[in-house]
């Protein structure tokens, strides 16, 4: 009670009750200072395919812990989400997709809400222009095929869908990094400063590739180009190549007699000189055509598979680039 009467006892009690009301009723005030506490752990990223994984890692520089969705040996069109692929996810702190679709089989996961919590996750796509979408395969002038054959994936059967595979155009390597760079930094800012240091070197060797890329195929330009299925629109696009067909229209569907009827007969209209295969798709569809029309086959990289490193993506460009210099000069 003495300390009550004491006029600077009741000042203390009522500037208390009023901190306590403060307090009570503001929880979210608190919150901020949580983020500046130092992680006891590490940072755990789940990627979900090879080049987001050597993306993040070169960012990262180990300082977080990354990891990938996909095996080594298993793309995209393939993959089937299972049951322990739900306790990677649940156990992640962030994760880092293409978006645009590429991801469908993890997105149903994800929409029916299965996870017990909201994982924190970015798409390195987004931001990118939607007018820089491409949304259709090439035309084959002989070719019956429309739209409704245009979509990339049979489940994801819906019209003017715009192709995933923006990973094999180094300039958009260059927005997806610094999203990833943007990721990281919210998601653990006491690293943020080693993040936007890594990313800086990352983004000037991405710089390096394209400009590599970009002098070898100036001589090109206007080369038509077949490939094995519709990954390298934005690759061709970025270079002035002429991307004329495809083997697959849709991955993994062994394409009708009429469309490989309409292939043949462009590739000899255009002069097509060489027909690429793919790294993770079995050659022997191409080979055969190839062989059909005398003219030879040469395997490019998708990066949909492949070693999971963080100079996976640089290796696999390069590697294209050798493959090209020898069948396009
Ligand atoms: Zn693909």
């Amino acid at each position: 009670m003495q300390f009550i009467c004491n006029p600077r006892g009741w000042v203390l009690l009522r500037f208390l009750a009023g901190w306590w009301w403060l307090s009570a009723t503001m929880p979210q005030a608190a919150e901020p200072a949580r983020l500046e506490t130092p992680r006891t752990r590490p940072l755990r990223v789940l990627t979900t395919i090879s080049p987001i994984y050597s993306w993040t890692a070169a960012v990262a520089g180990g300082r977080a812990t990354v990891e990938n969705l996909l095996p080594a040996d298993t793309g995209p069109h393939d993959f089937q989400f299972r049951p322990r692929d739900l306790k990677r996810l649940e156990s992640a702190d962030l994760l880092l997709m293409n978006g645009l679709a590429l991801e469908h089989w993890l997105q149903r996961t994800l929409e029916a809400d299965a996870t017990r919590r909201a994982i924190p996750r970015v798409e390195v796509s987004a931001g990118w222009p939607p007018s820089a979408l491409i949304r259709d395969l090439p035309t084959l002038s002989a070719s019956p095929q429309t739209a409704a054959a245009r979509t990339h994936d049979d489940d994801r059967n819906h019209d003017g869908a715009p192709n995933p595979h923006l990973w094999l155009d180094p300039v958009f390597a260059r927005h997806a990094v610094t999203n990833i760079l943007h990721a990281l930094e919210t998601a653990d800012p006491a690293n943020a400063a080693a993040y936007r240091t890594n990313a800086t070197a990352y983004l000037e060797r991405l710089t390096q590739l394209d400009n590599a890329l970009r002098d070898s195929t100036r001589d090109w330009s206007g080369r038509p180009v077949v490939t094995f299925h519709d990954a390298f629109p934005y690759f061709c696009r970025r270079y002035s190549l002429d991307l004329v067909g495809v083997v697959e229209e849709i991955p993994g569907n062994s394409p009708s007699p009429r469309h490989l009827a309409a292939l043949m007969k462009v590739i000899r209209d255009r002069k097509v000189r060489v027909i690429f295969t793919e790294t993770q798709f079995n050659p022997r569809l191409a080979r055969q055509l190839a062989a059909d029309l005398s003219i030879p086959v040469a395997e490019l990289e998708v990066l949909e598979t492949g070693p999971l490193t963080p100079t996976a993506y640089e290796d696999g460009m390069r590697r294209n680039l050798e493959i090209l210099r020898k069948v396009l000069r």
